[in-house]
């Protein structure tokens, strides 16, 4: 059976729902700083069994494909842009575009698997906070599946992310105040109501489920890459691609981890700062990139310690950049991605002089540009 795994002392727990985090290191938790606890799912030796024989990613997360909702997610196209390259010089340099995920971001695998473990256990109800894509695209999963989705979001998420919750269907609670304060309503209520929470870190399968890009990566290169960047707030996504890439090394279909960089906004750079330092301390957030931009970096000592583990780096980009990068990546390869997804980019561009121009190298898109019509006008007005 596949089993959860806390994060900082190794012990093992059943996978329950209302587990969401080890209940000895989440004492340790005080306020206003990333979680404590966090648990891993570990797939089991059947798992990885099945995984080596048939090549597909869902065999190596905790629910039986019979539960997952009907909406097909994931198995988004990675590709060579020649554009990109010649305007780079890197030879070997892909986009993984899951901008085409159902509802336009990458946040659908974590969704997807929420959503099949909540059928799975006969819960009706998942519930978020969220600053706009996790709960658009819960939401949108949710809706696939017929389940009640619960939703709270700063009052300054991006107009399109609210409407789309919107459409499909679920009760949107438009928070005063910031993501951080919208994260502990929604906790509050899920424990009121006994709804699944669908909080990013704080249900393990947020990460599990996201886990599914880096695998994809693998099989679609058909070797592990050199090097990924990863736009990082939360640090869900890149502690996702890490479990991914780890599943493959211990599936034994490779030796190596590739070389990691998570891409941060300069105003949002709390998990740079714990990887610098090894402690976290609050700043207010301030960038133009939605998604990436945080407080308290929810899954910061687990993303800092995978990076610390494997010798990737943590890089910060200014939001001119970021809206550069974001032109850059609509003109040269046509992937409208949103300023958060467009920082991989942004990131590129910054330390490319120190890659070598022969390793491969993945950009991993993880939100389309039409979530965020403002930020994407803004950037044509200053760079366009
Ligand atoms: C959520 C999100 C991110 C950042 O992911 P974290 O897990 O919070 O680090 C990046 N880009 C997009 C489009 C997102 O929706």
């Amino acid at each position: 059976m596949p089993e959860y795994i806390c994060s900082e002392c190794g012990k093992r727990y059943p996978i329950e729902p209302f587990l969401y985090l080890c209940p000895e290191c989440s004492k340790k938790q005080k306020e206003n700083e990333p979680l404590h606890g966090v648990l891993l799912v570990s797939p089991d030796q059947e798992q990885f069994e099945r995984f080596r024989k048939v090549g597909d990613p869902l065999s190596l997360l905790p629910v039986e494909r019979e539960h997952f909702p009907d909406i097909p997610v994931g198995n988004t196209p990675l590709f060579h842009s020649k554009n990109l390259s010649e305007y780079t010089g890197f030879k070997n340099l892909y986009i993984k575009n899951d901008t085409l995920n159902p509802t336009g971001s990458l946040k659908d695998r974590a969704s997807y698997l929420v959503s099949g473990f909540a059928r799975k256990m006969g819960i009706e109800e998942i519930m978020l906070a969220s600053t706009g894509n996790a709960a658009s695209s819960m939401a949108g999963i949710g809706a696939s599946a017929g389940q009640k989705i619960t939703i709270f979001v700063p009052e300054d998420a991006p107009e399109a992310k609210l409407v789309q919750c919107r459409q499909y269907g679920a009760d949107v609670k438009v928070v005063p105040g910031d993501y951080d304060r919208a994260y502990s309503l929604a906790l509050e209520y899920a424990d009121k109501q006994r709804a699944l929470s669908r909080n990013t870190a704080h249900n393990p399968l947020t990460i599990d489920g996201k886990k599914t890009v880096s695998i994809e990566i693998f099989l679609q290169m058909g070797r592990m890459p050199e090097n990924v960047f990863v736009p990082v707030g939360d640090g869900v996504i890149i502690a996702g691609v890490y479990r991914g890439f780890e599943d493959v090394v211990n599936a034994g279909l490779s030796s190596r981890m590739p070389k990691i960089f998570g891409v941060q906004a300069e105003g949002s750079d709390g998990i740079c700062r714990i990887y610098e330092t090894g402690s976290f301390e609050y700043r207010k957030p301030s960038t133009i990139a939605d998604s990436i931009s945080v407080g308290i970096p929810r899954n910061g000592y687990l993303a800092a310690g995978f990076l610390k583990k494997y010798k990737g780096e943590c890089i910060r980009v200014s939001d001119d950049e970021i809206l550069k990068a974001q032109i850059i990546l609509s003109q040269k390869t046509g992937v409208f991605a949103e300023p958060s997804a467009a920082a991989s980019l942004a990131g590129f561009l910054k330390v490319k002089e120190r890659i070598s121009g022969n390793e491969s190298v993945v950009l991993l898109i993880t939100g389309s540009g039409l979530k965020d019509i403002k930020s994407a006008k803004r950037a044509l007005e200053r760079f366009g």
